[in-house]
């Protein structure tokens, strides 16, 4: 994907690194040691399917042990490799720091198209994969903990759990070993939409704040902002939806393998989702003009561009002609380091990717801090939330009745008032906050260095930051 005339992705990053790393005084040789990745396990395992043996390549990659256990999704697709892991792993480790996730970085990868196997068959292999991974503890709920990224999903890390619950009968935790699984197997409410629904949290803090919005050159709030989305995968379909049905936004451009979609006065989401699923592609999708060019239209005119799909979308060939004065990066790396220079000297503003696809790992803590408490969130507080609740309202009628003033409260706000918080409502709670302390530490270092130009740097800087303070307080 990245051009054969820029660095690898995994050099990206380490080049993104290296600048914020210039801008801190860390000890010497610190720095390097946060930098590399500790360990590579590449894993080539035989499947028989269709009555041959196929070989498959797949990669665990662990990036950084300051913390256990190491987090970070598996990915299946055609063009995974140990460079793109490797990033994915490095970024998994800046990420987990940035929004305070007790976890180091990992990513997995096996090298497949799903498309090419129906679903006996990716079970049988994924078993393997895991079979693989979890008896060297790449798998393992308190050393190594995947999830899901491009190419799977709840039905796969269902599968995983299984794999290593049927290898450690005896470990009470074990559904703790995977996170991304569906509710019925250990899974959280909210898990799902997790990545997207944090993409629009990051947006709604970002417009908070006059300053911000100004840096962009854009004005006013979300509602009304016109929004390109690249990939309408999990992450892009949520933030799309929330943002276009919650906020008012209005999505103009979607871009999809087969083209894109445009229509300036706005998309509706739900119904190009559903007719992606039915079709398999976006063309021939009524109230839209479709183009066969999609890369096209990443550089149409619009407010907030969203690369939600893969690494090096925006890269040397293209940046220039980028016209969205701000960008989010829901996906991981799409903009090169050589993109970002370009991006950053035309005054572009990019939330960057550590961040803002933050919300799917910030939810799988709470799905592992749930596997390993054996309860759901909110069962033990709910009810006893509403019974008090209900004393409040009961007083209020009563002195309403004895003093006579005839008030009466809303039925609508009694409603809402008496309702305790269930598993979703929490976890979005859980989430909001998360990405609003992370998005003003960020801010903090934007606003207050002059060295730091962009929300990238100010992002490396707080996670190295504590990343290095979790090695001191090792004894490193
Ligand atoms: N694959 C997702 C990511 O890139 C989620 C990782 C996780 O939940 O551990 O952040």
């Amino acid at each position: 994907m990245i051009p054969g005339n820029e660095p690898s992705f995994r050099e990206s990053v380490d080049l993104m690194f290296n600048h914020a790393v210039a801008l801190m005084d860390l000890p010497p040789g610190l720095e390097e040691k946060i930098r590399v990745c500790n360990a590579t396990y590449t894993v080539r395992f035989g499947v028989r399917l269709r009555g041959q043996i196929h070989t498959f390549t797949g990669y665990r990659s662990v990036h950084s042990e300051h913390m256990e256990p190491v987090k970070g999704g598996i990915r299946y697709a055609e063009a995974v490799n140990q460079d793109e892991v490797e990033a994915l792993a490095a970024l998994m480790t800046y990420k987990c720091a940035l929004v305070e996730a007790p976890f180091g970085g990992s990513k997995g990868g096996l090298r497949i198209d799903p498309r090419q196997y129906d679903e006996h068959e990716l079970e049988q292999i994924t078993r393997r994969f895991a079979y693989e991974l979890a008896k060297r503890d790449l798998i393992d709920p308190a050393q190594n903990v995947p999830a899901p990224d491009m190419g799977t999903g709840e039905r796969e890390m269902a599968w995983i759990a299984d794999q290593y619950a049927r290898m450690n009968t005896t470990d009470i935790n074990a559904r703790a070993c995977v996170t991304g699984k569906p509710l019925n197997a250990g899974g959280i409410s909210g898990r799902v939409e997790a990545t997207g629904r944090g993409v629009q949290y990051a947006l709604r803090e970002f417009f908070r704040d006059t300053r911000d919005v100004e840096k962009a050159g854009l004005t006013g709030k979300l509602d009304g902002k016109r929004v390109i989305v690249q990939g309408l995968g999990n992450v892009g379909y949520h933030a799309a939806k929330f943002l276009s049905e919650e906020d008012g936004a209005r999505i103009t451009g979607i871009i999809e393998r087969d083209g894109a979609l445009f229509n300036p006065h706005g998309l509706d989401v739900e119904a190009v989702h559903q007719w992606l699923v039915k079709h398999g592609g976006v063309s021939g999708f009524p109230d839209a003009t479709h183009s066969a060019e999609g890369g096209a239209v990443l550089e149409e005119e619009c407010d907030i561009l969203i690369p939600a799909a893969l690494e090096g979308v925006i890269n040397l060939g293209n940046a220039a002609r980028i016209k969205a004065p701000l960008i989010i990066e829901a996906a991981n790396g799409p903009v090169t380091a050589g993109a970002d220079e370009i991006l950053r000297d035309k005054g572009t503003v990019i939330i960057p990717d550590m961040y803002a696809n933050a919300g799917g790992v910030t939810v799988s803590y709470f799905e592992w801090v749930k596997n390993l408490s054996h309860i759901r969130f909110g069962r033990m507080q709910r009810r006893q939330e509403e019974a008090r609740h209900q004393l409040v309202i009961d007083e209020l009628e009563r002195f309403s009745a004895d003093t006579g003033i005839g008030w009466t409260l809303s039925p609508d706000f009694k409603q809402k008032y008496l309702r305790g918080a269930d598993e979703l409502e929490l976890v979005r709670s859980g989430l909001d906050d998360t990405m609003r302390i992370a998005y003003q530490s960020m801010r903090e270092v934007w606003h207050d260095r002059a060295d730091v130009l962009d929300l990238r740097t100010a992002a490396y800087l707080v996670s190295i930051d504590k990343v290095a303070k979790s090695y001191r307080a090792k004894g490193l």
